[in-house]
């Protein structure tokens, strides 16, 4: 018999490491994330775009300290209640819940992923929790 599909809460458990706030090219932050965050550090959207955020391509991303981590991370996210969408359900992202590939890669960088789990049984749970609600939103 097939193994049951795993939870979200069986493959990712997050170990407060902070190495996802560091480097990796940003934290893509949309129109509603902007002005949450603003809204939460009492700062006016356009001069939180100017003082916190930079472009990739065509979206803006969260800006990055000297240290190479997230503006925001100060051996804690500061801005945790108002996080980006991205951060609030990472790691169960649209690519790595499409392509084990990519969930193996991912979790090189975060050790909160599992990479135990066969192939089939990765996949079966990711597509799974891609096509229900059970993503941490
Ligand atoms: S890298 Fe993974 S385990 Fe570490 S803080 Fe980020 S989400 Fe948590
Ligand atoms: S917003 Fe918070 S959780 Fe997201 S990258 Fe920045 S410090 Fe990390």
């Amino acid at each position: 018999m097939a193994s049951e599909p795993l939870s979200a809460t069986d493959l990712f458990e997050c170990k407060k490491c902070g190495d996802c706030c560091k480097g990796y090219g940003g934290t893509f932050v949309s129109r509603e994330d902007i002005l949450r965050i603003a809204e939460f550090i009492r700062e006016d959207p356009d001069r939180f775009i100017e003082k916190y955020c930079r472009m990739s391509g065509r979206r803006h991303v969260l800006a990055q300290a000297e240290s190479g981590y997230c503006i925001f991370w100060d051996g804690l996210c500061r801005i945790h209640p108002v996080k980006p969408w991205m951060c609030r359900i990472w790691p169960f992202i649209p690519s790595t819940l499409i392509d084990i590939d990519n969930w193996r890669i991912m979790a090189t960088c975060c050790p909160g992923m599992r990479t135990d789990i066969p192939d089939e049984r990765l996949e079966s749970s990711l597509r799974r929790i891609l096509h229900s609600r059970d993503r941490r939103l």
